[in-house]
């Protein structure tokens, strides 16, 4: 049977497309990398899941990917829809006391470690830094200056947005609606409230920790332009996709095509992908500044490994809000243990199920549909088929999804979060005193937290919840 076709939904067009490859082996990827004035938490994470599993697609259907993750070191403003305020990792060195290098490292590291943890493959992948490529920003914004593209204000070089046609189309703004709101007039020096800055000026009292020559006096690039930059330099001026968090659309990936298409002439990208936010309390998205999230490190502390938060993520659709809580990271990780435990204890060297084979692609080649690809690894296990081939089938469907991994079993088998280990102490304490009632309380809510706790001749033995129905359920 033919492969279904590879299917993307692309913004732009508000549409599933069929993928067609601009070179037909060879694949661009740009996705929008960190900000490293802190450590990335785990909504900026499922933006780089969703990146791997787009080069992972694009792999299970032969081709080979070129694929580019930024790091951003310079010119994210606290205000970046207003290109206002101040720089966000300037502004972080400076209250450290550090160099931005100093500051950015351990940031740095860790998200490389965090990549690593989530299974994310980097191999080949280009990481580079805005602050490597300030002459092919500056070049570009002359580029831009010479198609009379630009203007100059009191602060900076902007580009103007009512010179490039197209600029409402990926993010479907209301340019009147915006060019009519007072608060924009009064906030800015820019000509329409969309403009935004390529290169802004330094401040002349005071001299910033990052700061170059450039056409137009000393400074620094605007947040956009070095997307825009890298992406041509290390993938070309037209290329396949790019993606990012939902929040990009209307404003970053506006600003980026715009410039790129304005100073090339040619399309800047052909399919753009983003990803739904990761929310806290079934509403609010989860972000630095309204300190409410988790890094990788947080959940590892708490015994929740990162491959468990890999396939929380994939058990909803990328274009689906998904809300982390600590029930549903529980539930993930008891399932995916489960599910390990189950498949590592099964015969090698079995034969793939094509039926099922052929089932996942169609979904997976369906804008990458991880729920179903996941129900029917749940459906497989549920089958008679041998032992054998269910796990060789499972494993093949793994080069995609990446939930499989040995070390899951006996490592996580024995971690007992500290909170758990505290709340069975606090139960005993409530046991010696008589207290049946508190005792009784404190069980219930170490089983909400995904545990059951039974008392042995040998004193309590704590283990988690199997779960593996129950995550079916909730996101079917
Ligand atoms: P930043 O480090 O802020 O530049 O963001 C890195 C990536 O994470 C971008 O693609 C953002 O759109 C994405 N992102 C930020 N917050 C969330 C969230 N709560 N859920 C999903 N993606 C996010
Ligand atoms: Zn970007």
């Amino acid at each position: 049977m033919d492969k279904p076709p590879l299917k993307f939904y692309n913004t732009l067009s508000r549409q599933k497309e069929i993928f067609t490859p601009i070179d037909p082996n060879k694949v661009g990827l740009y996705s929008c990398g960190p900000t490293v004035y802190d450590y990335a938490h785990i909504g900026n994470m499922r933006s780089f899941i969703l990146s791997d599993m787009v080069r992972r697609t694009l792999e299970w259907n032969n081709y080979e990917v070129n694929q580019v993750i930024n790091i951003t070191d310079v010119g994210h403003l606290t205000n970046d829809t207003e290109d206002t305020g101040e720089d966000k990792v300037e502004r972080q060195a400076r209250a450290s006391g550090q160099t931005v290098a100093e500051l950015t490292k351990p940031f740095i590291d860790q998200f490389f470690q965090d990549l690593n943890s989530l299974n994310i493959k980097t191999t080949g992948t280009a990481f580079p830094k805005a602050t490597d490529y300030i002459t092919d920003q500056i070049n570009l914004i002359q580029t831009l200056e010479t198609k009379g593209f630009t203007y100059q204000t009191s602060d900076g070089i902007y580009f103007d947005t009512s010179k490039y046609e197209k600029y409402s189309e990926l993010g479907h703004l209301n340019l009147d609606a915006q060019n009519k709101d007072s608060r924009h007039a009064n906030s800015t020096k820019k000509k329409q409230p969309a403009d935004f800055a390529l290169w802004k000026f330094s401040d002349e009292t005071t001299a910033r920790l990052q700061e170059w020559e450039s056409p137009w006096g000393i400074g620094f690039p605007g947040w956009h332009i070095e997307c825009s930059a890298m992406s041509m330099k290390l993938l070309g001026n037209h290329i396949d996709i790019h993606t990012g968090g939902e929040d990009h659309v209307a404003v970053h990936h506006s600003n980026e095509r715009a410039q790129s298409e304005s100073a090339t002439s040619e399309t800047f990208v052909n399919y753009w992908l983003h990803n739904a936010f990761i929310t806290v309390g079934g509403k609010d998205k989860m972000a630095k500044s309204a300190d409410n999230f988790y890094t990788v490190t947080d959940l590892a502390a708490k015994g929740w490994p990162a491959l468990a938060y890999r396939y929380l993520v994939l058990t909803a659709h990328y274009r689906s809000p998904l809300n982390f809580s600590e029930e549903s990271i529980t539930a993930a990780k008891n399932t995916l243990i489960n599910l390990n435990q189950e498949i590592f204890s099964y015969p090698e060297d079995g034969d793939i199920l094509t039926d099922y084979l052929e089932k996942f692609t169609e979904y997976i080649n369906d804008d990458m549909g991880t729920p179903r690809a996941i129900a029917l690894i749940h459906e497989i296990l549920s089958t008679t088929f041998k032992t054998a081939d269910k796990r060789a089938t499972i494993e093949k469907f793994d080069e995609v999804l990446g939930i499989l991994d040995e070390n899951l079993i006996n490592k996580t088998d024995d971690i007992i979060p500290e909170e758990i280990e505290s709340l069975a102490d606090d139960r005993d304490i409530a046991r010696e005193r008589g207290d049946w009632d508190q005792a009784d309380l404190i069980r219930q809510q170490i089983e909400l937290k995904g545990y059951t706790i039974k008392d042995t001749p040998n004193g309590r033995k704590i283990s988690h919840i199997d779960y593996i129905n129950l995550m079916l359920y909730y996101n079917m």
